[in-house]
């Protein structure tokens, strides 16, 4: 299906079926799947269900259907989070076993909006129990270059400070399981959206201590509202309409800042689409 395998690239999707895919995640789906396939590359599909409260019954399947509907496949069985609560606790303990975990007592209501001040990094005040666990992050700046926002730093430990890897509520960090995942899966690249731009070096901070090599990344720009926010579900965009895909891929296509051109079947969207993205954003293969 794919020359995955010669090219070495490993990229995937990573929705949060907390609903229908919309806009704003076609444009993830699609940007990180044109890639792979202008790389010679596998698609994997992963569903980031931890954050179970947010979850809706019957999303994953709907967000596969209109993936299929719209002829993206994926080249692995698709992983589910929740499965996989054994690789969490397995890195976790690593990082423990390292002396880069500590408990933390703080509550919500003691810490302000800026950087975590360290309050618990030398042990819990006297008569506090840990609520949640965070990573000792190490002293110094990350750079890494994104493919398509350019250069990036940042200082995790003084902009960011000890972030924590296991909530208060129990669940684990989007941070740290996604960093595991695309560890353990042997993702080399991901393209987001670029409200996970800010995440990044936290993620490359966590892969380095975790042994894994950082994969590279692209941040494509988001959809907004008529307002200015980031469309998203949480925002209330509506769900993706996929009952006329060539459509929907070609608004897609346009909202990442190609051309519109013609094509009668969504194979020829694909097959055209495919070199175009590779002219434009893969200069390496060409
Ligand atoms: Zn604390």
């Amino acid at each position: 299906m794919s020359s995955g395998e010669a090219s070495g690239y490993r990229g995937r999707f990573a929705p949060s079926p907390s609903g229908p895919l919309h806009d704003g995640s076609l444009l993830a789906a699609m940007a990180s799947y044109l890639d792979a396939r202008a790389q010679g590359g596998r698609w994997l599909l992963r569903i980031e269900d931890i954050d179970t409260p947010r979850c809706a019954a019957g999303a994953d399947t709907l967000i596969m259907q209109q993936l299929q509907t719209l002829g993206m496949q994926w080249d692995e069985p698709p992983v589910w989070q929740s499965k996989r609560l054994p690789n969490y606790e397995a890195a976790f303990a690593r990082l423990q076993a390292q002396g880069l975990i500590y408990g933390c007592a703080c509550t919500r209501r003691m810490l302000s909006d800026g950087p975590y001040p360290g309050t618990c990094r030398h042990g819990l005040p006297p008569g506090r129990t840990a609520r949640a666990w965070r990573l000792r992050v190490p002293q110094g700046t990350v750079h890494f270059v994104d493919r398509w926002q350019g250069p990036q730093s940042q200082d995790v430990a003084g902009e960011v400070g000890d972030f924590i890897l296991h909530r208060a509520d129990g669940m684990w960090a989007y941070q740290f399981v996604v960093v595991v995942d695309d560890g353990l899966q042997g993702i080399t690249d991901i393209v987001r959206g670029n409200d996970l731009l800010d995440s990044t070096a936290r993620q490359r901070v966590l892969a380095q201590l975790l042994g894994y090599e950082p994969p590279r990344v692209m941040h494509v720009p988001l959809l907004c509202d008529r307002t200015g926010r980031k469309l998203s579900k949480q925002n209330h965009a509506p769900a993706l309409d996929v009952s006329h895909p060539l459509d929907t891929l070609q608004r897609a296509w346009r909202n990442l800042g190609f051309a519109a051109f013609p094509a009668s079947t969504i194979q020829e969207f694909w097959a055209r689409a495919v070199p175009l993205w590779a002219a434009r954003h893969c200069p390496d293969r060409q």
